[in-house]
């Protein structure tokens, strides 16, 4: 169904499906009014354009049964294995409201719901507000209207909308003192304890990556893009890079947290430029009008293709060496074959999802160029049927 995939992490990256598949009926309006009401603790409005007999929320660890309040009088919520439910023992409701504490946990594959940012702002995760209704026996995708609100003199940066799903997921909400930049056509936020090396390896990989995904693919970046870097835990050993790019909605978020955040050492460079090539080639696989990501069973296709994607534009545009490509494909050729080339772990989602593109005998540019061509005249999401019909025909 349309639970959503975990995240892209090679190096640790997010991928998501949206909500509202083609699959899920269409859905109900709900307007969600975020607010920020003291440093750690917002509120959370919920008004559904018909009455409805459940909110479901996709599960997320212990966030929900350890930070939400339900506020609305005779509601509860109840946390089953894949939706946290609110509900009024069966009664229909329009509104909702909860009162929901900042959450540091997170689960190892999924999206963190509060990032800290080093100048006391925080970026919210809109996706963990977001879910299903249902009325009676039947089931609704929400259509998300957000409204935002900070606190006095808080700056608040909205992410840009879902426009492959319109009221569908959405990336992260800051809130806090900073200001974006603008850096080409994207607007980036920078968390001030961001490194000038790692600042420049994301702007620079970026554009560089964006300029030759632009050619190679010969398509426009079609979404508004928002760039948000937070840094954190900087005393945990060694260096993490996570990113994160939303389907549709225009956003690339990187976490930066351990020790070695400072040292900028070429290994580090190399790293975190692959991380950013990588997101960048998220993008490029959802700079179409319909289609694009499917089910967990296509995880590997995303990924997997994200890394042939990532190596070809490092290698293009000079930013890794042949020699450091060649041993990062033996690197994961090795921990594929661990795996036995199955694509139904985390690692071989990643690992596998490499070697079974780089087994195809087409090159990575023509075949990704038809398959965005195909998604968008059919509609059909990437798939291993769409890749084979491909192949075959070159
Ligand atoms: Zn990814």
């Amino acid at each position: 169904m349309q639970r959503f995939l975990g995240l892209c992490a090679a190096f640790l990256m997010l991928c998501f499906a949206p909500l509202g598949h083609a699959d899920a009926q269409p859905g109900l309006a709900v307007a969600v009014n975020v607010r920020h009401v003291a440093k750690d603790l917002w509120r959370v409005d919920y008004r559904f354009a018909q009455p409805v007999t459940a909110l479901k929320l996709y599960s997320i660890g212990e966030f929900r049964k350890r930070e939400w309040k339900v506020l609305t009088p005779g509601m509860g919520m109840a946390s089953g294995p894949d939706f946290d439910v609110m509900a009024s023992k069966g009664k229909p409701f329009k509104a909702a409201s909860v009162q929901i504490r900042t959450f540091d946990g997170w689960s190892p594959k999924e999206y963190v719901s509060f990032a800290r940012f080093g100048d006391g702002g925080t970026a919210v995760y809109l996706g963990h507000l977001q879910g299903e209704v249902d009325q009676g026996k039947k089931t609704l995708s929400m259509r998300t209207d957000f409204t935002l609100s900070g606190l006095a003199q808080e700056n608040v940066i909205a992410p840009p909308p879902n426009r492959l799903a319109p009221g569908g997921r959405r990336g992260y909400a800051y809130f806090g003192p900073a200001q974006a930049v603008l850096a080409g056509a994207a607007k980036v936020l920078f968390d001030p304890g961001t490194p000038q090396w790692l600042r420049e390896t994301i702007l620079d990989v970026g554009a560089k990556t964006s300029g030759y995904y632009e050619k190679a693919y010969q398509r426009q970046l079609k979404d508004e893009l928002l760039i948000m870097v937070s840094v954190g835990n900087l005393e945990s050993p060694g260096f993490s890079m996570k990113g994160g790019a939303i389907q549709g909605a225009g956003q690339v978020s990187y976490r930066l947290e351990g020790k070695q955040v400072q040292l900028d050492h070429p290994k580090l460079r190399e790293y975190a430029s692959k991380t950013v090539a990588h997101e960048m080639a998220h993008i490029w696989q959802l700079a179409i009008s319909r289609g694009g990501i499917g089910d967990e069973q296509a995880q590997w296709i995303h990924e997997g293709g994200a890394e042939a994607m990532a190596l070809d534009a490092l290698l293009q545009t000079g930013a890794w060496s042949e020699e450091t490509a060649l041993a990062y494909r033996a690197k994961q050729a090795a921990t594929c074959e661990k795996l036995g080339g199955a694509v139904d772990t985390f690692d071989g989602i990643y690992a596998c999802g490499l070697v079974r593109f780089d087994k195809l005998g087409v090159g990575i540019v023509p075949l990704w160029r038809s398959m965005m061509e195909a998604t968008e005249t059919t509609g059909a999401a990437y798939s291993r049927q769409m890749i084979d019909t491909i192949v075959s025909a070159k």
